[in-house]
């Protein structure tokens, strides 16, 4: 018996309201054999069942729910499997029924997906706590066992942040942020465009309401606006395309609004700027129609210079690919165009998830399925060797990717994150040239190892066979393969070497305080060793020596009796004192200044953060009184650095335009202003602001004080 039709027209009220069914079963029958519809028909009555009397929040019943997953999940052309477990996801977590209940009746394969998913069900992200990085790991852990576990799972959080509206607000807030801050990105990494756009924009609807509606309105005006000019360019497009018999689709594209709400914050731009580019996609049978119709169109207008972008030859990490140019098109106005094939266009929508879609070609190395295997492989090395934080960080690097391409002196392009060294790009190579490395050429010029690099620079290692990885390289390198590799070597090293090597290692850095373990004498070596909580002398060299300890950290250390009172005297043009040969960064949580009194935290794999002394995240860190170093501000300066103030003003209009051109009278730029807060007849406003030090702060806090419909100035602190 045809299980699915029989099932329809028995449905209760099928008529009225089948809550998608129907839909969904039109989507099946197009790509799955009978068989494997009835599966998840059969599926659906189990579900049904188990969920009866259940309602959503929405008012709908709950089954309504599991369905819309499974449409999603449809759309891309999963399988029957990972159908059905979208179809049962929530079952075992909120009904009686238990795993073995439906692996009796579906399978080992369809029990396990509905295991994982409830499992990450029961993860609780605490976004930037530390217990994100445990969340995190149980994330990417269920995704390398099976990844339709998270494609099931992304289209569950997009199902929930759909109908986000009868939440209670404190909890939209919550999930709206965590879609931002861990979904997004991930759905970001496999690729699934069409997850992430509406995860994003939903994402930035629920955490910023306010904003979410001033931007939908101004972009529904403007998009109004520039219908017919988009219409105009398509069918200039169009024609061209027709003269040279060159079969295309062109498409004017709209950018998501949490994309333009980036460009704005982070480029500081208006929105005029942003909105004024108009996007282009021409759709191609092949890659060489590809190239050819970019000739065409920067025939038809005059190409921007250095904006074209070769993805096809050198495909995103997600395995996207596509020709990008801008143009000049009719009065300056810039065209965005981007190029590819149908194929590409697949992979640009679906990611990873094109996989089911269409059997890809496997021999091809930019496949996103390929691609996305590889990274999760990494992962699972990774995870194996690295602790928890350092797992996280070099996730982190993945999802919110910043890459830079480098080229071997073969012409091999070679891609790393930014603020990569030489030191990472060698053991990008292989591990036994960063092993061997002793010299790097940049463009055939020689440069310090710990150089970083910038796009489309050559770089050529130098080896020796007699070289070894030298813990210092710690302070610098910047991925986790780097990281874990140097570690790696040093445990390997025998006690005696490690000790030999971390007493020079210590001795240099010593030295450069004009000190060294001699002159330090036995007293304060004592204390000291003491202190760190070590049984010897030979205890911390051993420990420099693996590189589970930094030097010039340990050196500050112990010249901390005689530096503590005045750190940083003597020390010539650097922005921070004490903190020669690191990497430092200043805190976003407390926006640190010169002039305000600071301590410098070594973080893994991030060098010295600068925090201010009453930064309230300290608290935490206080337990390991190691990581600390004394540090003070240079006097000398020659940078502005971003600091956040509050101000509460009189609702009045034009209020927020005043302060902003008092702020911009008195020498500072505005990197970001947000509306924390409104109330009847006052307004909360926060600006993030550059400055050169605390009187330049202080002179703009005075000023901005000093307006009449400003009731009160503060400076923001965590
Ligand atoms: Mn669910």
């Amino acid at each position: 018996m045809d299980y699915a039709a029989a099932l329809l027209t028995k449905l209760p009220g099928a008529s009225r309201r089948d809550l998608g069914l129907r839909d969904l079963l039109d989507t099946l029958e197009v790509y799955l054999p009978k068989e494997q519809v009835d599966m998840i028909m059969r599926a659906y009555t189990f579900a049904a069942a188990a969920h009866r009397g259940q309602t959503r929040k929405t008012g709908e019943p709950y089954i309504s729910h599991p369905v819309a997953v499974a449409q999603d999940l449809a759309d891309m052309r999963l399988d029957a499997q990972a159908i059905a477990a979208a179809i049962l996801h929530d079952v075992v977590e909120d009904t009686a029924v238990s795993l073995a209940d439906i692996e009796k009746d579906f399978g080992p394969d369809v029990a396990a997906l509905v295991d994982g998913v409830s499992k990450l069900d029961q993860i609780e992200f605490h976004s930037r706590a530390e217990a994100q990085a445990e969340s995190f790991r149980k994330m990417i852990l269920a995704m390398i066992e099976d990844i339709r576990v998270i494609l099931v799972k992304l289209a569950d959080r997009l199902h929930n942040m759909q109908t986000l509206d009868a939440m209670p607000a404190a909890k939209k807030a919550r999930i709206a942020r965590e879609t931002l801050d861990i979904y997004a990105p991930i759905a970001n990494r496999l690729g699934i465009n069409r997850f992430k756009v509406e995860l994003e924009d939903l994402g930035f609807r629920y955490l910023y309401p306010f904003r979410y509606r001033v931007l939908n309105n101004a972009l529904q005006r403007s998009r109004g606006s520039q219908k017919p000019f988009v219409k105009r360019i398509s069918d200039e497009i169009e024609a061209t395309l027709a003269t040279e018999e060159i079969q295309g689709e062109v498409v004017g594209r709209e950018k998501h609004l949490y994309s333009i709400y980036k460009k704005m914050a982070e480029k500081k731009r208006s929105l005029n700027e942003v909105v004024d580019v108009y996007g282009f996609r021409i759709v191609v049978e092949d890659v060489n129609t590809c190239y050819q119709v970019l000739g065409l169109v920067h025939s038809l207008y005059k190409p921007m210079p250095g904006r074209f972008k070769d993805y096809i030859a050198i495909p995103r990490v997600n395995g996207y690919q596509s020709l990008h140019t801008t143009l000049f098109g009719p009065n300056g106005l810039p065209l965005e165009v981007q190029i590819r094939t149908r194929d590409m266009h697949r992979v640009a929508e679906s990611g990873v998830a094109s996989h089911w879609q269409y059997k890809a070609d496997e021999k091809s190395d930019a496949t996103p399925q390929r691609r996305a295997r590889e990274w999760l492989k990494n992962l699972a090395e990774l995870q194996r060797s690295g602790t928890s934080e350092e797992f996280l960080e070099s996730v982190k690097v993945d999802l919110f990717p910043d890459k830079i391409y480098v080229f071997t002196p073969t012409g091999d392009i070679m891609p790393l994150p930014k603020g990569s060294t030489t030191v990472d790009f060698a053991y990008a190579v292989h591990t036994d040239i960063g092993d061997r490395c002793v010299a790097t050429k940049i463009d055939r010029n020689l440069v310090p190892l710990r150089t970083q690099l910038q796009n489309s620079q050559t770089v050529e290692i130098v080896t020796s066979r007699d070289a070894k990885p030298n813990p210092n390289w710690l302070t610098f390198v910047r991925t986790a393969k780097a990281r874990t590799a140097i570690r790696h070597h040093m445990k390997t090293m025998r006690t005696s070497e490690s000790t030999d090597l971390g007493r020079r290692l210590l001795d240099q850095s010593l030295k450069d305080l004009g000190s060294s373990v001699r002159k330090l004498g036995k007293v304060r070596m004592k204390t000291a060793i003491g202190e760190l909580g070590l049984g010897s002398n030979d205890e911390l060299f051993e420990q420099i020596g693996l590189g589970e300890r930094l030097a010039p950290l340990a050196a500050r250390f112990l010249m901390g009796a005689d530096q503590a009172g005045k750190p940083g005297v003597g020390q010539a043009s650097l922005v921070i004192a004490g903190t020669e040969g690191m990497v430092v960064s200043y805190a976003r949580c407390c926006l640190p200044i010169p002039g305000d009194d600071v301590m410098g935290y070594l973080s893994s794999g991030r060098g010295v953060v600068i925090h201010r002394n009453q930064c309230g995240n300290l608290a935490i860190f206080r337990k390991q009184p190691e990581k600390w170093i004394a540090v003070g501000w240079e006097d000398e300066i020659d940078r502005e650095f971003s600091s956040q103030i509050s101000v509460d003003t009189r609702n009045k209009p034009g209020v927020l335009a005043e302060v902003a051109s008092t702020i911009a009278d008195n020498g500072s730029n505005i990197e970001q202003v947000s509306v924390l807060g409104r109330h009847e007849d006052c307004s909360v406003l926060s600006f993030v602001l550059q400055v050169r030090n605390r009187q330049h702060l202080a002179q703009i806090m005075r000023a901005v004080r000093k307006m009449s419909n400003v009731l009160r100035v503060s400076r923001d602190c965590a």
